[in-house]
């Protein structure tokens, strides 16, 4: 096979080999492209249209791998809901790494390519809803401006996989600026050569933090690098009512992208407490725990890092705790000039956290939309003839609060940039995905182009935009794995 513009310069693989295993996906019978991204793929510098759809079918499911590509699986541990437990690529093979024409690494990787020796008890498969699921939700964050990996194709293997039921197996391909993880470091503090550590470090150093490469003080110079993209990915999903659902640290990246699409959601009506997986029955995962377990699982990754903070534990162990506990007043910062923009106020003043904050107390007390109260607050004259919800003396009062605040403001500060339109709302996501397993891509592609230009107004996708009648709300989402 050609390479299609691959440039394959893998760095990983130079690291310590107890990081990796070299390996082969597993054939698949009767492969089919099911989606291919080409925006992605011409983002990439790559293009597989020379190919037949059997070759690109052969390449996207496991059978073909491009020329150059030595696949590999990645070695890490992770707290999956707070127990710690040695993990890896289960069900994922790295492509290896490929220069876009932007000079940027992206690692581009299989998910559901068969069994590794990180598998564990999985069979290594993956089912098309899932897959399609992840490439739905990813892009969608994509367009909204949020870092996540991506989706390049999904493609069927013509083997069923088997969960419940038999579904159709699929392979995803999935493209990240790295997938180290939280976990790729509590893996390599568990090895007994504390090298494996240092080379993790810098290899991670070289392709996210590159300025600190000479710095003397290289592990509390990452912590802090991962705080701030932690603290401004958490944030950027809370400014669009996004609830991962598996913030387990093998889930966490060190580059600040999203990963791992499993029982993710948007929330429809505001509630902080809203959870949708159905394995998070303590709420750990929660709309808005989702800070406090990012510092949670950043103080993992601290501990990780503990021996290259200071040779003496005693002294890293205080270095590490105050950068740590840096996290909360970087979030807070960022949170509130994250909702300060989302009610159009361009300056801070005092008092505008206790505006905030009774907006949303009401919004929750009154069950609201969170996308469509914000994309309403933007429209001039929301109270000339007030519907419900908004026809409520709370809410009045409040707006004209808001009005009084705004007229201060040294602005302008234009709301609809900040808030969509155009969410994947999960009914319309469960009722495209029961289309696609079932054969028919149409809804799918429809929702994948709306889903393009999330912030515009444009007529015709008003399906897209309404909240969920009662009787077609979601209430809880799978793993699927
Ligand atoms: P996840 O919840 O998808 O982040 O996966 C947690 C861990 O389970 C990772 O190590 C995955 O590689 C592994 N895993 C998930 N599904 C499978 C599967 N079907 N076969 C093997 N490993 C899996
Ligand atoms: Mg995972």
């Amino acid at each position: 096979m050609p390479t299609h513009g691959l440039t394959f310069d893998t760095t990983y693989t130079d690291l310590p080999p107890c990081l990796y295993a070299h390996l082969n996906p597993e054939p698949a019978p009767a492969p089919r492209v099911v989606i291919l991204n080409r925006d992605l793929a011409q983002f990439l510098g790559l293009d597989f249209d020379g190919l037949s759809a059997e070759e690109q079918a052969a390449m996207f499911a496991g059978n073909a791998l491009p020329k150059g590509a030595a696949p590999y699986a990645q070695a890490y541990a992770g707290h999956q809901f707070g127990h710690f437990t040695m993990l890896g690529d289960g069900r994922a093979l790295m492509w290896g790494e490929h220069i876009a024409p932007d000079g940027r690494r992206w690692d581009i990787q299989f998910k559901g390519s068969g069994r590794t020796p990180y598998s564990r008890g999985g069979d290594g498969r993956a089912a098309l809803g899932p897959m399609l699921r992840e490439y739905v939700i990813s892009e969608a964050l994509h367009a909204l401006g949020i870092p996540t990996t991506r989706a390049l194709a999904v493609a069927t293997t013509g083997q069923a996989v088997h969960r419940d039921e038999p579904l159709d197996g699929a392979v995803l391909t999935r493209v990240a600026r790295s997938h180290i993880r939280v976990g790729t470091f509590q893996y390599a503090a568990m090895q007994d050569d504390p090298s494996v550590l240092r080379a993790l470090l810098s290899h991670t150093i070289a392709r996210h933090d590159p300025e600190l490469a000479c710095s003397k003080s290289q592990a509390e110079g990452l912590l802090h690098a991962v705080i701030a993209r932690q603290a401004s990915l958490i944030v950027e999903w809370m400014r669009v009512g996004f609830i991962h659902g598996v913030m387990n640290t093998d889930n966490m990246t060190l580059s600040g992208e999203t990963i791992d699409y499993g029982p993710c959601a948007f929330m429809d009506a505001y509630n902080p407490q809203t959870v949708f997986s159905s394995i998070d029955h303590a709420g750990r995962y929660a709309y808005a725990k989702q800070p406090h377990i990012a510092q949670w699982n950043i103080a993992r990754l601290a501990e990780a890092l503990l021996p290259l903070i200071d040779e003496d534990t005693k002294r890293a162990v205080v270095k590490a705790r105050e950068v740590v506990e840096t996290f909360a007043g970087v979030f807070q910062g960022k949170w509130l000039a994250m909702m300060r923009a989302k009610i159009g106020l361009a300056d801070a003043q005092d008092g505008d956290a206790a505006l905030i904050g009774d907006l949303l107390r009401w919004m929750q007390t009154s069950g609201t939309d969170f996308t469509k109260t914000f994309r309403d607050l933007s429209r001039p004259g929301l109270l000339v003839a007030p519907t419900a919800p908004y026809d409520h003396p709370a809410f009045r009062g409040w707006y004209t609060r808001w009005q009084t605040r705004r007229a201060r403001d040294g602005g302008p500060c234009p709301m609809r940039t900040n808030n969509p339109r155009i969410i994947p709302r999960n009914h319309i996501v469960e009722e495209a995905l029961g289309a696609a397993t079932a054969g028919d891509m149409q809804p799918l592609h429809d929702l994948l182009a709306a889903l393009q230009d999330p912030y515009t107004d444009r007529p015709g996708l008003e399906r897209y935009q309404s909240p969920p009648p009662p009787s077609r709300r979601v209430y809880q989402t799978f793993c699927g794995t």
